[in-house]
């Protein structure tokens, strides 16, 4: 699972050629919208029969691998826990910091995007247009909606499936989850010998699934430049406005996780000055920031925890690789942002107990991705679509993605490192004073 979604052949970087994908689609667009205006029937013509097929195409391409994905991802973390039993304490400490940085993270995240409503830069009347062009599938929107809006004994009921098969075809993520947990925890349970097979086989499927999305990612740069060409044709400069709007959201969220809460454990928590951990644990942050990948970020993480920090290695050995793809403040940020920032726009008002509701799924989803360039993605969409939002509209964020995918990835390995140190830190086998002096 450590290869990377965003990786492609020789040549141009994918991430490059979907950034010029996204100019291009946009400054096509915004001309167009410009000069000829939407209605042209030749900007008509070309919105049918080339971009919003290949739009969809891409699109389908992620949306068919989300069951699969978080069937897999949540079964294996729960059957990998069956070890962490063994190594009980410090697996039980990792675990607890990693969801509990990560509710907080989820948690900044909704306030700062509450305070901030970066969706009120989009003008009402783009709003409406925006509904209109994705109202594809308006009637399982109001489902959605209805289904999440409502809080009663029903609500956790309704996360047990009837029918995992059905819970799978109706892109009920909750469903999905709960039998995941549930084939994982059993699988901890019935004798090794039958287990390992079936383990082998979900690490196949979810590495089968993560190599789809590599054929979807190559088809990127076109899927969006389609995608924006039929969004800023129609709606012109008004939703650059919002998107940056919701760029410098996630990045001044991701921000005040670093200074507000990964400091303060550093600082209280640990005992560190949080400077001096910085700037030990800079090669890591560098790796991440350019790779966007946890994964690829792991043995960089591993060489300056023990070289810079001192830390042993049979804790940085055992939290560095859970964390790598459990814990993902980052991510958790990100994701509870885009599915409030993408609800307004879509006029999806969401009610406190539906807010919770995405800090939750969040905190699930964040646990549940790949610690891959823009492993978060596919599972995003499921949550939009959980929410009634169209999934389709990832497309508005997806251009902006990767310099939001390098910010994130850096505090997701920040938040790893931390959890290190925290953990060897309270297991009394280093403190702060076994940082070696800088050669
Ligand atoms: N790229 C992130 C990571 O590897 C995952 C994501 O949020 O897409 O940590």
């Amino acid at each position: 699972m450590s290869e990377s979604i965003g990786s492609s052949g020789p040549g141009m970087k994918l991430h490059t050629k979907i950034l010029l994908g996204l100019t291009v689609g946009l400054m096509a667009g915004i001309a167009t919208n410009l000069t000829v205006g939407v209605d042209n029937p030749r900007v008509e013509w070309i919105n049918t029969y080339i971009a919003g097929p290949v739009g969809q195409v891409f699109l389908r391409m992620l949306f068919m691998v989300v069951m699969p994905l978080v069937f897999a991802s949540i079964t294996l973390g729960v059957a990998g826990l069956g070890d962490i039993r063994k190594v009980g304490r410090v697996g039980g400490k990792a675990i607890t910091y990693f969801f509990v940085t990560t509710c907080l993270a989820a948690t900044l995240g909704l306030i700062v995007v509450n305070t901030m409503r970066p969706w009120e830069r989009v003008a009402p009347e783009t709003r409406v247009a925006l509904m209109d062009r994705f109202a594809g599938d308006a009637s399982t929107r109001v489902e959605a909606a209805a289904t999440t809006a409502k809080f009663g004994p029903e609500t956790f009921v309704n996360i047990v499936p009837r029918n995992p098969i059905d819970a799978a075809a109706k892109t009920d993520m909750l469903g999905v989850i709960f039998f995941g947990l549930m084939f994982g925890a059993a699988l901890t349970l019935i004798a090794a010998e039958k287990a390992k097979p079936m383990i082998a086989w979900l690490e196949a499927l979810s590495e089968v699934v993560i190599q789809i999305i590599h054929f979807a990612m190559m088809l990127a740069p076109y899927g969006v430049a389609c995608l924006i060409f039929t969004v800023s044709s129609r709606f012109g400069i008004d939703l650059l406005v919002a998107v940056a709007a919701f760029v410098i959201t996630v990045l001044i969220a991701l921000g005040a996780h670093v200074g507000l809460t990964l400091f303060a454990i550093l600082k209280f928590g640990i005992g560190i000055p949080p400077l001096l951990f910085l700037s030990r644990v800079k090669a890591a942050l560098i790796t991440a920031f350019s790779t966007s990948s946890s994964s690829a970020t792991l043995p960089t993480a591993l060489d300056v925890s023990e070289t810079q920090l001192g830390i042993p290695r049979q804790i940085a050995g055992f939290v560095l690789p859970i964390g790598s793809t459990m814990c993902m403040n980052g991510t958790a940020i990100f994701e509870g942002i885009t599915v409030i920032f993408l609800a307004e726009i879509f006029n999806v008002d969401l009610t406190l107990t539906q807010m919770a509701i995405v800090m939750i799924m969040s905190v699930i989803t964040a646990i549940g991705a790949a610690g891959v360039p823009g492993g978060s993605i596919p599972l995003l969409v499921g949550i939009l679509t959980m929410f009634g939002v169209p999934g389709e509209a990832i497309a508005i964020v997806l251009g902006v993605d990767r310099i939001l995918d390098m910010s994130r990835t850096t505090i997701n390995v920040f938040s790893d490192l931390t959890a290190t140190a925290f953990v060897a830190k309270s297991e009394g086998v280093w403190s702060p004073k076994d940082v070696p002096a800088q050669s």
